[in-house]
């Protein structure tokens, strides 16, 4: 039993520390996938001073701490953004791999949740939603689908196909009411790559979450200040729930509204 419980703990552990490098490159592709601009070349350096971040002063969080949140060179502050996704990320590995144990599933969800984590940071800061992260976890969604657990190539496929479809027909259509761009080329890329992870019932799910928490949260500001509407947000955040939550929630929707068994 010990022994078990102490495994469990390296595992999530290891993960952990795997999630935290993962969330240290995830704060170099945010920055710099939106402006067009490669994640490996130049190597990190600080934004106000240009300097070289030497590799003991880039560990994650760790770095930021003993740095005292200023830069080597120009003592300018580092922003508290970097250890923030660092330890988010971190978390996110450490949870999945605590919650599904060594397994596909347990990579596969991190992988989504990190995906959608970078595109709610891109689509906050740039408006953009690279295509890194949506025709990327489109890639890695349906090749993840073969796995053990996996959700099946088919239903990867459909969900990918439907995730597009939907959006694309809602932006046709807002396009043809509104007479502008309703709805970004980003958002109907990444709601492909959600279908491959959640599949088509995820998407729908999705979707409607997401429209939910984005007339919600940020319909009140957008009517004020006329700002455009980072909807790849509230996409990832429905997504994460569906994830996280959905079966659950469909479920519940075909027992209790449709009165019918749940499907299979
Ligand atoms: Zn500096």
């Amino acid at each position: 039993m010990i022994d078990v419980l102490s495994d469990a703990w390296i595992v999530s552990a290891l993960a952990g520390l795997v999630g935290l490098m993962i969330g240290s490159f995830l704060n170099v592709c945010t920055l710099r996938w939106p402006e067009d601009e490669s994640v490996v070349f130049p190597g990190s350096h600080c934004p106000k001073c240009g300097k070289p971040i030497r590799w003991y002063d880039n560990v994650p969080v760790l770095g930021y701490i003993l740095l005292l949140a200023r830069c080597r060179a120009c003592r300018e502050p580092i922003s508290l953004q970097y250890p923030l996704v660092e330890l988010a990320t971190g978390l996110v590995w450490a949870g999945m791999f605590s919650y599904a144990g060594l397994s596909f599933e347990a990579l596969r969800g991190a992988l989504l949740l990190t995906i959608l984590f970078g595109i709610a940071l891109t689509d906050a800061r740039f408006y953009i939603i690279p295509d890194q992260f949506s025709l990327g976890g489109l890639v890695l969604g349906l090749g993840l689908a073969f796995l053990p657990g996996g959700i099946g190539a088919l239903d990867a496929l459909i969900g990918a196909v439907v995730g597009f479809g939907l959006l694309e027909s809602v932006a046709v259509l807002g396009k043809w009411m509104f007479k502008k761009d309703a709805m970004g080329g980003g958002d109907i890329k990444m709601m492909a790559m959600v279908g491959a992870f959640l599949g088509w019932e995820g998407v729908l799910l999705t979707v409607f979450m997401g429209a939910l928490l984005g007339s919600v949260i940020f319909g009140p500001i957008s009517y004020k200040t006329k700002k455009l509407v980072p909807f790849g947000i509230f996409l990832a955040a429905g997504a994460a729930v569906t994830y996280g939550f959905g079966a659950d929630i469909i479920d519940w929707y075909w027992t209790n509204m449709l009165h019918l068994p749940p499907p299979q």
